[in-house]
């Protein structure tokens, strides 16, 4: 599974990832005065990566997170 990660002080808050991702689950939210998208849902994200891909200034990079325990396939 992989998460987005927002390097947030590069973020120019344009809002592209957040009309982008299918669930919905980013946002554009004020932090510190300025506008930032947040992924304000981990467990709606989909991992989907359509955020990373349309963010025009690579602010956004998918990482690995952890894997749920899960039973053996
Ligand atoms: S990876 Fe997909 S589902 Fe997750 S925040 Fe990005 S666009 Fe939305
Ligand atoms: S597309 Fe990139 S710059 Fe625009 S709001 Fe999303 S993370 Fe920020």
């Amino acid at each position: 599974m992989k998460l987005p990660h927002i390097h947030t002080p590069r973020c120019t808050g344009c809002g592209w990832c957040v009309a982008a991702c299918p669930p919905g689950v980013l946002s554009l939210q004020v932090v510190v005065w300025r506008k930032h998208a947040v992924l304000h849902d981990e467990q709606g994200c989909t991992g989907c990566s359509q955020c990373e891909r349309r963010c025009p200034f690579g602010v956004i990079t998918m990482v690995k997170t952890p894997q749920p325990a899960k039973p053996e396939a």
